[in-house]
């Protein structure tokens, strides 16, 4: 039995429908419109938003990725994302991270309106997210909302389930915490200051590794079941330049129930679920114009 959580298949069932959602959309005068904002010249940022624009287009989506000098001031960036922010033809924006030293003070977050934020991290869709949302009336963070639907599509049972995520930054580790809890998992969140991380990843159904350490998680993690379901987010490179995971896939692969490869796993579900929060923000702002 294959056990890996390939994002491919996935993927290609659910492109379908978010294209004929697009057109419906478009059909009604409506062409679902993203900007990406992009500050500076950092290589890895500008292949994401390369394929996150590729991604959007296929569906069949305006997507502009909007290039701002890498030395541009805080008033200058404020400025810009509140123009692109405020034209009712956009339904969605988000700020590429990182960004330039004179910048990474600011929570991007709190800069793009809930109702366009298809990065998930406006403090009014966190606090929806918080309270109990599973993404009906918010939109949600993209990384967290791709491992769902993976996970989902694959038939993993989260409610009841034991889930260890390692890693509690705003973008993964936090975000998930919070969805898989509503999906009546019960959540534990480690860090690089949780003791006996073993006993930890040992003892759950599911294990989320969001760390960014190349090949981290190894066997000896897991229990000695080979019923353990491992999700990588990482996104790393080892010692020869390769992309890798923060899970040592050749080492666990005959240890373990199910594993999310990288590349190939939780990456492209990211940009999935961009492109499906792209398409709730135009279809609740195409309601918002009817009603
Ligand atoms: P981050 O902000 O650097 O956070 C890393 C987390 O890992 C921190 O909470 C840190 O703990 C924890 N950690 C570090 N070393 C540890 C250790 N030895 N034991 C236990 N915990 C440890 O990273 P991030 O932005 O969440 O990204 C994590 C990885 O996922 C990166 O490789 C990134 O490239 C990748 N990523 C992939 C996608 C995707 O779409 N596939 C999306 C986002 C991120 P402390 O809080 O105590 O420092």
């Amino acid at each position: 039995m294959d056990k890996l959580l390939k994002s491919k298949p996935v993927i290609e069932k659910k492109i379908a429908s978010l294209s004929s959602k697009c057109l419906e959309l478009k059909e009604n005068d409506i062409t679902p419109t993203m900007k990406v904002i992009l500050v500076g010249k950092n290589p890895a940022s500008i292949i994401y938003t390369r394929n996150k624009k590729k991604f959007m287009e296929k569906m069949g989506a305006n997507c502009e990725i909007i290039s701002l000098p890498e030395n541009l001031s805080e008033k200058e960036f404020l400025s810009k994302v509140n123009d692109i922010c405020s034209n009712h033809l956009v339904h969605g924006c988000f700020v590429q991270l990182p960004l330039p030293k004179q910048l990474s003070h600011i929570d991007v977050g709190g800069l793009i309106p809930a109702e366009k934020d298809v990065d998930g991290l406006n403090p009014i869709n966190l606090y929806r997210l918080a309270r109990g949302s599973k993404g009906e009336r918010s939109l949600l963070p993209c990384t967290p909302m791709g491992i769902i639907t993976l996970m989902q599509d694959y038939g993993v049972e989260l409610e009841g389930k034991n889930v260890v995520i390692i890693g509690r930054s705003m973008i993964v580790g936090r975000p998930m915490g919070l969805l898989l809890l509503n999906h009546n998992a019960t959540v534990s969140i480690c860090h690089s200051k949780t003791k006996n991380l073993k006993d930890h990843t040992k003892s759950a159904d599911i294990i989320i590794s969001a760390i960014g350490k190349a090949n981290f998680i190894t066997r000896d993690f897991l229990n000695d079941k080979g019923n353990q379901i491992l999700i990588d987010v990482g996104m790393n490179h080892d010692e020869n330049n390769k992309l890798c995971g923060d899970i040592d896939l050749n080492d666990v692969l005959d240890s373990c129930a199910k594993i999310s490869p990288v590349p190939g796993g939780v990456g492209p579900m990211t940009i999935l679920s961009l492109a499906e929060n792209l398409i709730s923000a135009a279809s609740r702002a195409s309601r918002n114009i009817k009603s």
